[in-house]
């Protein structure tokens, strides 16, 4: 075989220009992959899409954690840098890991959560039965899991990639802000009675709810 003159090219095949986006990416899940229970905390009808597709492939366990990557033969076996002990795996990462779990720790308790200590498999499966409904309680505790996955692989990426750090607490604003701005964009929450709680606790305004006013 005569060696390529043409430099090799990533296609993403699952669309037909090549390029990776994100609605290929779902209608490739949907096309192929059965209708799984936990597609109701990740792509619910306020969901963040740039956000829910990096949890997407963290349930598939597609995320290029050292423990991955280590198989592949691309690098050599590493410890987590968020806490610097434990080995970088899904498991540990989401949140075992003493730093992401004191993070996602805080965070349970802006949604009046008690998650218990499980592995991701076992996480996923157990908010996909408690976090049920469109609601604004419902939708709050779905954007800060979503969230705070998110937020753990970008600071994640950012300590290896950038030698940037950010503290707990500046992490647990940076969830708190996505998940209030987001909140902040609608204005269709029906009226139920957990919303009191969430609307002190999160500082909303009425506007977000169906009959609210400004
Ligand atoms: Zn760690």
């Amino acid at each position: 075989m005569k060696p390529s003159l043409v430099n090799d090219k990533v296609v993403w095949l699952p669309s037909s220009d090549g390029q990776f986006s994100i609605k290929s990416a779902w209608d490739e899940w949907r096309t192929h992959g059965s209708r799984v229970v936990w597609a109701k905390i990740l792509w619910f009808k306020f969901h963040i899409p740039r956000i829910s597709t990096v949890v997407w492939f963290a349930i598939h366990n597609r995320l290029n954690t050292l423990d991955r990557l280590v198989v592949f033969g691309t690098s050599n076996p590493s410890i987590c840098c968020l806490c610097g002990v434990g080995p970088e795996d899904r498991n540990h990462l989401f949140f075992k890991c003493p730093f992401s779990y004191r993070v996602w720790n805080v965070m349970q308790d802006m949604c009046n959560l008690i998650v218990p200590y499980l592995d991701w498999i076992d996480l996923v499966d157990w908010l996909t039965r408690t976090i049920k409904g469109k609601y604004l309680a419902a939708t709050i505790s779905k954007l800060v899991f979503t969230c705070s996955v998110y937020c753990i692989w970008t600071e994640r990426n950012c300590r290896i990639f950038k030698g940037s750090k950010s503290t707990e607490v500046a992490m647990q604003a940076k969830i708190r802000s996505l998940v209030r701005n987001r909140i902040l964009s609608i204005s269709s929450f029906k009226e139920e009675v957990t919303n009191a709680w969430f609307m002190v606790k999160w500082s909303l305004p009425n506007s977000i709810l169906k009959s609210g006013q400004g």
